[in-house]
């Protein structure tokens, strides 16, 4: 079945009591059992929640995986995954991805004896200076957050395999409609579903979808023992969200692509990241592994000063200055100040993340309208 087909059915059974065409919001914390231990194979809903299975099964449906979990955050779904693994443990990480991503590894994971490496992974061959006998997990982002930088899923996936290493992609950025790491060799994909997966801004959420069974069961039970579970009305939210995620991927990536030439061509702006321009250093994987480029863009502007970009980010109208991305309406965000304070600067400026990038998440508005607005504000 085609995704635009997956994305419209995915976990949507008719409900067995009623016949109710969408899946109802099943707002219950407990489930009564005729006797006990006798019951409907739900117990307590932070183990089971209709409203959630039928999430989940989405999520699997459209990452073509066997098995999806919801969790209350992006976050929360990354913290399930490192909860995988031991004191002693390494993880080989991209140096260059979310700052909470970071925040939660370096700032809280480092102190129960996890160890992190963050390299440039763009180059796959990289890695493998970094593996050894502890080394348990890839974690890997791309495009990657903000530099829009890729990484060859394929071939990180072989080297993971080879060494009998467990590879987790952040797939985000991409969305199941530009990119399914599963079918690439990832063991585990990562979302967070408070973005292109809700799509309108109105929820937090993460997810994860995996094949392996085994790897499913151990998931699951951190992710009940730990309770980092989506409430049920958050879980209707982003059902419906998925179901527009194609015609809503179709029109971030027609606008991205526009604004991302148009920002080029304009004589204030130094650089556009973007992986959809031929000479982007990634473009080659981006168009073996995703289905099109999206509408997260990053540029600096040639006046490099505090108020040079302050002003632009202060003067846009369409675009709202603000954290997060993959809603319907434009976004515009200072990494430096917002989604990647939780980074040493030292550490962004050496992966090249610099105090004047500015980062825009392309809504699905009338792309001229948006240039318009953008033009404005360059000034
Ligand atoms: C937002 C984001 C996360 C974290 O997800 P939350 O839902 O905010 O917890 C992780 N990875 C990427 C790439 C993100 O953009």
């Amino acid at each position: 079945m085609k995704l635009e087909t997956k994305i419209i059915h995915a976990g949507m059974t008719p409900d067995p009591s009623t016949g109710a065409v969408m899946v109802p919001i099943y707002q219950t914390s407990t489930y009564v059992q005729t006797a006990p231990g006798v019951n409907k194979g739900f117990e307590y809903a932070r183990s089971q929640n209709p409203t959630r299975f039928a999430l989940e099964e989405a999520f699997a449906q459209i990452e073509n995986g066997k098995f999806g979990l919801a969790f209350s955050s992006g976050v929360a779904a990354t913290d399930a995954v490192i909860k995988l693994l031991a004191p002693g443990d390494e993880v080989i990480a991209g140096n260059d991805m979310y700052g909470g991503t970071y925040r939660l590894f370096s700032k809280v994971f480092e102190k129960f004896g996890i160890k992190f490496h963050y390299i440039n992974m763009q180059d796959a061959e990289n890695i493998k200076s970094y593996i050894n006998a502890n080394t348990k997990l890839i974690w890997a982002e791309t495009p990657t957050n903000p530099l829009m930088n890729i990484v060859d899923i394929t071939a990180v996936a072989s080297i993971a395999k080879a060494n009998n290493i467990l590879l987790c992609v952040d797939n985000t950025f991409a969305s199941p409609y530009l990119q399914n790491p599963l079918d690439q060799g990832a063991d585990i994909v990562m979302h967070s579903a408070t973005k292109y997966l809700g799509g309108h801004s109105d929820v937090i959420q993460g997810c994860l979808v995996m094949n392996d069974a085994d790897l499913r069961d151990k998931l699951y039970f951190i992710q009940k023992s730990c309770g980092a579970v989506p409430g049920p009305q958050d879980c209707f939210l982003v059902l419906r969200g998925i179901k527009t995620l194609h015609l809503r991927m179709q029109r971030h990536c027609e606008n991205g692509e526009k604004i991302a030439h148009w920002l080029r061509n304009h004589s204030k702006v130094k650089k556009v990241y973007w992986p959809g321009f031929t000479d982007a250093p990634g473009h080659d994987i981006a168009k073996k592994q995703m289905r099109g480029f999206g509408g997260m863009i990053s540029f600096e502007l040639k006046d490099e000063s505090k108020e040079a970009y302050t002003k632009l980010l202060s003067s846009t109208h369409l675009f709202s200055l603000a954290e997060s991305l993959g809603g319907v309406e434009s976004l515009i965000n200072h990494p430096a100040s917002m989604t990647h304070a939780s980074i040493p600067r030292e550490e962004r400026i050496k992966n090249g993340l610099s105090d004047g990038l500015i980062r825009l998440s392309v809504g699905i508005e009338d792309a001229d309208d948006l240039i318009e607005d953008l033009n404005k504000a360059i000034g």
